[in-house]
């Protein structure tokens, strides 16, 4: 391995590297589609993410992390849509999985089962179980009472699971306080004190491979700061564990890299974030393991909206979208930030400037995208888009004030595809019935 040595293969392509926000606001177009015409068939609110940048975005990272013996494990809850994960396993992808679903999510996409990582800080039995007989390459375990339960189960079924103490580094990631999770006061991980005597007694769990190290601090690093703190205090428990004797043939350094929601936000990039990688772990002669989610989609979708209505209140303009919160649900659970970008109608020149609070249909105050947003002028039955909606977006949606679930496509030199087509009502209401059949348990 080539510690901190020249990075090799050739560069990845970097034609489309991001979505070119004033190419959409003039001409109304995405990977050479035109959004109103898409949305005159598909309907709104609708997904549409561009695989080219997808694959732009794994290729760089890859190309990032050349020379170390580093694997990708795409975090599947960031967008676990089938055509995404097929997409990144014909990239050679792992998954980075926290549920039973979404390990058959990653497994039918094509996933390996040996490429696949399991955080996450409540795993059942039965998921543990499914897990193991698919044969998922680690386990990413946050308490000794998980760990318990791998060893009985694995024991049970005759197997050894290949495991990784998520430790708590206990570093402030400077992200939003619902996204952080590397504070010692996070449920997530156990402490390095914790950590160091499980593998100190390693041999009282004969059946788990208690071999790797993780970490996953937060999301939407903006700064990676607090990425190299932890990667420090994760290099200097490495060392001591092998120099006690410990076997460790992993770390997983987690997810977290930060993306730009907005115009003039500066995110890392893959470079930097691979050299703080290199410079922590560049002595370390097992793998390395990348989480990323949200880098690797979020500014390859967006969601196309259409406006219902403008109203105007005693204080506050309104501008009323038929995509809500349940469809893209982070401003209301984060406050965060996404560009809003009007598109073109026919005939119309440039519009004078307002400032909408721009809101969803659903009954909640907090269904509001933007509080006043400077935005051209909009009319009834115009199209927005809402970009960097390709993270946390689809995934967080839900059937709040029985709104089915948007659609999803794919956007592609001109041409689109379906990847999640529309739910119907009756989708939606599948699985409900009256109580005629009352029983006991
Ligand atoms: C959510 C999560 C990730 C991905 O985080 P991003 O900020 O989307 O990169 C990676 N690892 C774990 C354990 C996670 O919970």
């Amino acid at each position: 391995m080539v510690a901190g040595g020249p990075v090799i293969g050739s560069p990845p392509a970097t034609k489309r590297p991001m979505l070119d926000s004033e190419m959409l606001a003039r001409d109304g177009v995405f990977e050479g589609v035109d959004l109103t015409a898409l949305a005159a068939v598909e309907g709104t609110p609708l997904y549409v993410y561009s695989p080219a940048m997808i694959r732009t975005r794994y290729r760089a990272l890859r190309h990032a992390l050349a020379g170390l013996d580093a694997g990708i494990c795409y975090a599947v809850k960031a967008n676990g849509n089938r055509a995404v994960l097929e997409l990144l396993a014909a990239e050679g992808s792992g998954a980075d999985i926290v549920s039973g679903g979404e390990l058959q999510r990653a497994l039918r996409a094509g996933i390996a089962a040996e490429r696949i990582v399991f955080s996450g800080v409540g795993k059942s039995v039965a998921e543990v179980e499914a897990a193991l007989a698919a044969g998922v390459g680690r386990f990413n375990l946050e308490s000794l009472a998980e760990l318990e339960t791998l060893q009985s189960v694995a024991r049970r079924r005759g197997t050894v699971a290949r495991a990784s103490a998520r430790i708590n580094p206990d570093v402030d990631a400077l992200t939003h306080a619902k996204i952080s999770t590397g504070r010692a006061e996070n449920k997530f991980g156990v402490s390095i004190g914790e950590a160091r005597s499980w593998f100190a007694s390693a041999q009282r769990w004969p059946d788990v491979r208690l071999d790797g190290l993780h970490m996953h601090i937060g999301s939407q690093l903006l700064s990676l700061e607090p990425m190299h703190e932890a990667l420090a205090r994760m290099a200097d428990f490495a060392r001591t564990l092998l120099a006690a004797g410990s076997e460790l043939a992993c770390i997983d350094v987690g997810g977290g890299l930060g993306v730009r929601y907005r115009e003039g936000e500066k995110a890392p990039s893959a470079e930097e974030y691979a050299a703080a990688i290199r410079h922590a772990l560049g002595w370390f002669e097992g793998r390395i393991l990348v989480e990323p989610g949200r880098w690797l989609v979020a500014e390859a979708g967006l969601l196309l909206s259409r406006v219902l209505l403008e109203k105007q209140g005693d204080t506050r303009r309104f501008l009323v979208l038929d995509a809500a919160m349940n469809d893209l649900l982070r401003p209301s659970l984060y406050d965060a930030w996404h560009d809003i970008v009007p598109l073109p109608v026919d005939g119309s020149g440039p519009q004078e400037r307002v400032a909408y609070d721009v809101v969803g249909p659903v009954c909640e105050t907090g269904d509001t995208f933007a509080t006043a947003r400077q935005l051209p002028r909009c009319q009834a039955g115009q199209l927005v888009a809402i970009l960097a909606s390709g993270a946390y977006g689809a995934s967080m949606a839900s059937n709040y004030n029985s709104r089915p679930l948007p659609a999803e496509v794919f956007v592609d030199a001109g041409r689109y595809a379906v990847v999640r087509r529309r739910q119907t009502l009756d989708e939606m209401l599948a699985g409900e019935q009256s109580t005629a059949d009352w029983t006991s348990p």
